[in-house]
């Protein structure tokens, strides 16, 4: 008998977790399973379509579901067509890896308005999640709000900010492509509640808003010359300081010399949201309002409940909070392994019946990958996925 372990979860923190228990116990049983029909979690849904590379891990995800004692179980909602009593019946131990999914509510009036997008839907819609197939309307989005200081801020800001040309290679659903390269877009603004000094940009993605064809960065000067503060660790006062002289180039491009200006401003909390205006804390941006026709959150996410039990391993942002690059999982996930190995050590393995229900197993996700490929091959970008929960299905069963 050996032990079977169940994650919950098929994005980058489980599959890392799947690899951290097979490298030093190869015999474990493993399911992992997922609400949807594919695998892959944050890659797929989460990583902004033009950023290939970083999506590129997923291969190595795919060679974990080759292995005879791994099994992928898509289209498996934990607690709705198996219960989280049934899995701790079914497997000697349950590693968590459920994400973050929920958005972030800014709790301010206004907030319900059919133009303010939280990011999550948003990246969802761009990368044909199946419950986000419905986007915003961008026929007369001329001006647009990104709420937030982070990496997520930057991926919709430079999504909606880079031309057909540069989206060509990218994943991005045809629609959302379509809808953003139709859009009369002229500027962009990416605030921060607080100064440039506390952004949380990584310094390549915030560089790479530098580099754009149709869209020209653009910032105050005034504030760059702040310092981090002191009392971060060294290697977060490093990527700030170099946040500030990238931001600083920023400072003397000019407005409008490129069709879409990207304006990143700073000390600035939202109040309000009405139709096509986002107000301001007073004497922040100018008269403390902004033209936005349409608002994009990107303030962080909530996760959601699961059993806290021994047996239970939380891992990723299920565990810490929405923070942390891809990378960052590996080492968390291996170590979180690593105490799950330690207390199956402990105890002989359940010998209860197979519990999880039929799903869609790693050939059908295969069968979904090699049509989106196919279909993307034709025009000339990595995938076109499936965004229809259903063609999901038929296309998993061989229709
Ligand atoms: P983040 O880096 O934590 O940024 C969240 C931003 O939201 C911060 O600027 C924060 O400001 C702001 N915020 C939070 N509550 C707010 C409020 N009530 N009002 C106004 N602003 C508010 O998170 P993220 O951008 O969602 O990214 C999540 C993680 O994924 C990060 O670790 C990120 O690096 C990673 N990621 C990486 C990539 C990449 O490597 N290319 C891409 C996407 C995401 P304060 O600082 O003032 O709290």
């Amino acid at each position: 008998m050996t032990h079977r372990v169940a994650i919950v979860g098929a994005g980058p923190s489980g599959f890392y977790a799947a690899d951290g228990l097979m490298r030093t116990n190869p015999d474990l049983h493993i399911d992992i399973i997922d609400r949807l029909p594919t695998p892959h979690g944050l890659i797929r849904a989460g990583v902004a379509p033009d950023h290939q590379g970083t999506k590129a891990v997923a291969r190595q995800f795919d060679r974990l579901l080759a292995r005879p004692d791994v099994r992928f179980a898509g289209n498996i909602e934990v607690g709705r067509d198996l219960s989280w009593d049934e899995l701790t019946t079914g497997y000697d131990a349950i590693i968590v890896a459920t994400g973050m999914v929920i958005d972030k509510k800014l709790g301010v009036p206004g907030e319900e308005l059919p133009h303010v997008w939280g990011s999550w839907r948003f990246v969802g819609w761009l990368n044909g999640h199946p419950d986000f197939r419905q986007g915003p309307d961008l026929g007369k989005v001329k001006s647009v709000a990104v709420i937030g200081n982070g990496n997520v801020a930057l991926d919709v800001a430079r999504v909606l900010a880079k031309s057909a040309d540069e989206m060509a290679k990218s994943d991005i659903v045809p629609e959302a492509g379509a809808a953003i390269a139709a859009a009369p877009l002229t500027d962009i603004h990416v605030i921060g509640r607080r100064g440039p000094e506390h952004a949380s940009f990584t310094n390549n993605e915030l560089a790479e808003m530098g580099r754009l064809t149709r869209a020209v960065a653009v910032t105050e000067p005034k504030g760059l010359d702040a310092a981090p503060p002191a009392s971060d660790p060294t290697p977060e006062r490093l990527r700030k300081i170099k946040n500030l002289e990238i931001l600083r180039g920023f400072a003397n491009n000019k407005a409008g010399t490129k069709p879409v200006t990207v304006h990143f401003r700073f000390h600035a909390a939202a109040l309000a949201f009405k139709p096509g205006v986002v107000e301001f804390t007073p004497n922040t941006l100018k008269g403390g309002k902004l033209p936005a026709d349409l608002v994009v959150t990107c303030i962080g996410y909530g996760g959601e409940e699961f059993p806290k039990r021994e047996d239970v391993f939380p891992v990723g942002w299920a565990k810490r909070g929405p923070t942390g690059t891809i990378p960052t999982n590996r080492a968390e996930s291996h170590a979180v392994a690593q105490q799950v190995l330690a207390w199956l050590d402990e105890r002989d393995p359940k010998s209860g019946p197979d519990v999880l229900p039929i799903a869609v197993d790693a050939a059908g996700w295969h069968r979904i990958d090699k049509h989106e490929i196919a279909a993307g091959a034709a025009k000339g970008r990595p995938r076109v996925k499936l965004t229809d929960w259903q063609a999901l299905l038929d296309v998993a069963q061989g229709g």
